[in-house]
């Protein structure tokens, strides 16, 4: 029997964050992780898969559209489906190791295996059980279905199977239209796929600001992805055929059937606590079936939770941070997450981020605000990269100037989202903004000209 300061259960991005950060303040930490490989959903079939196929896809489209534009000519490059799943594996793999790297610079111990909570303060790994003061609970989520809808991560798959399916499919049903749905559904467009994107509320990407999700829509149904909305799913049927979706129209009650070579069913995903032995230790949970906590510790002494297993938005970054506060914690400092400034981003082309609230969530408040906007059409960097779709919009309140939200759709946006960010923990005005000097010609500028357009006026609107 090991004993240690800290063990967490988990080494997704939430796990191993906390864990290198529990080392560096010199506790003595140890991961348990079941899977082979470190680094958890994100790294292995999340955001890390996902982005290398957004990104070499999104390179054969640029190819295709405008390498002789920018007068590179020669022979469009075909897809290598096998060659392309070996890249997306690799940048993986880089990936996973490279944790595993920092885990033994940081003497961090990893348990090997499925762990389960013996007893408060010990962990069951096997047959062997380790001892701690304090025991972190980080073991993520797993895709959620829908009624009547069966995954075999054959012909009906969740994310995990859609990254590696055999080969490219002629035609594909996404189930929802969310951030996983439109990442994958926007991969396999570009790859030639016919893509119908099928969700059950009037409007795509829920939760965002409304304005972008209009402008985001109408430039992926330009990309070629067809939309079904306000539809509810009634079941997926799969046969030598295919795989057959029926939903109905919420307005009308019309029933229809759409056949598709694979449906990928992105309707969300839920904690994964499966086998942990919660219900026995009596920890209280969510009606979602999150963990309870508060401040991180649930109801239990020494027991804590963070990351997908907690509420709040399942994204890497936010389980990141928790794992970083918790750390902080445990070690008898103070940690802390600001939950109103945790950005989101949608990796697609354009990219899509926010921060912040939205125009709708203002107006709900019946908050006094302004709004700043400047399209990338105004934008000289955009323009020569053939990037100039979308805008950048901030809202700042009416009377102190603010920032309270910012809306970007348009290049590299998962990137500028962050001086906006920067700028919101610090409490700045849009004027703060708008008097710091950009780089021309970047793409931020176009961050600087929606401030400047939040007081006397954009310069290049
Ligand atoms: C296709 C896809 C794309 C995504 N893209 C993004 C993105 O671009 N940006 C973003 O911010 N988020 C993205 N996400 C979400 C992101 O992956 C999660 O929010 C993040 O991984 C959550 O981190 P976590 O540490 O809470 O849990 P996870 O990353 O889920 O890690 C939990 C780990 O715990 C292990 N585990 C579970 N139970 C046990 C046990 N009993 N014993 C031992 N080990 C156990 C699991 O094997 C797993 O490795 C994406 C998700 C998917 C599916």
């Amino acid at each position: 029997m090991a004993s240690f300061d800290v063990i967490i259960l988990g080494a997704g991005p939430g796990g191993y964050v906390c864990a290198i950060r529990c080392a560096q303040l010199g506790l003595k930490v140890a991961v348990v992780e079941g899977r082979e490989t470190l680094g958890g959903t994100c790294l292995n079939i999340g955001c890390i898969p996902s982005k290398a196929l957004l990104n070499a896809t999104h390179n054969l489209h640029e190819a295709h559209e405008n390498f002789e534009k920018m007068g590179l000519m020669g022979a469009n490059p075909t897809v290598d489906w096998a060659r392309m799943q070996a890249y997306k594996q690799d940048t993986v793999n880089g990936n996973t190791k490279g944790i595993e790297y920092l885990f033994k610079k940081n003497k961090v111990t990893w348990i090997k295996g499925w762990a389960s909570i013996a007893a408060p303060g010990k962990v069951q790994v096997g047959d062997a059980v380790h001892e701690a003061r304090n025991i972190v609970i980080a073991t993520g989520s797993e895709p959620s279905t829908l009624p009547g809808v069966t995954v075999d991560e054959v012909k009906i798959v969740t994310s995990t199977g859609a990254l590696t399916l055999p080969e490219i499919p002629k035609t594909m049903v996404v189930i929802g239209a969310g951030v996983i749905g439109l990442e994958m559904g926007s991969v396999y467009a570009r790859l030639g796929t016919k893509v119908t994107v099928v969700e059950y509320l009037d409007a795509i990407t829920p939760g965002m600001d409304a304005e972008v999700a209009k402008a985001f829509q109408k430039i992926l149904t330009k990309q070629g992805l067809d939309f079904i909305l306000g539809a509810a799913v009634q079941g997926v049927i799969s046969d030598a055929d295919g795989a057959h979706v029926t939903y109905k129209l919420r307005k009308t009650d019309a029933e229809s059937t759409l056949t598709a070579d694979t449906v990928l069913v992105a309707t969300g995903r839920k904690p994964y606590t499966a086998g942990l032995g919660l219900e026995e230790l009596g920890v209280e949970m969510l009606p979602r079936g999150q963990i309870k906590t508060d401040h991180f510790a649930t109801n239990i002494k020494g027991l804590y939770a963070i990351g997908d297993a907690i509420a709040g938005p399942m994204l890497a970054h936010k389980a990141e941070d928790e794992g970083m506060a918790l750390a902080e914690i445990l070690a008898g400092k103070s940690g802390h997450v600001n939950y109103g400034l945790i950005p989101g981003v949608i990796y697609t082309v354009p990219e899509v981020a926010n921060v912040g609230l939205t125009e709708e969530q203002l107006k709900e408040q019946g908050h006094a605000y302004k709004v700043g906007k400047f399209p990338f059409m105004g934008n000289a960097r955009a323009k020569a990269a053939f990037q100039a779709e979308g805008f950048v919009k901030i809202l700042a309140d009416k009377n102190t100037d603010r920032i309270l939200g910012c809306h970007i759709i348009g290049p590299a946006a998962g990137d500028l989202i962050h001086e906006v960010c920067v700028a919101m923990e610090f409490g700045a005005s849009a004027q703060d903004l708008a008097l710091t000097c950009h780089a021309h010609p970047t793409y931020s500028e176009a961050v600087r000209e929606a401030a400047l357009a939040c007081g006397d006026g954009a310069i290049h609107a």
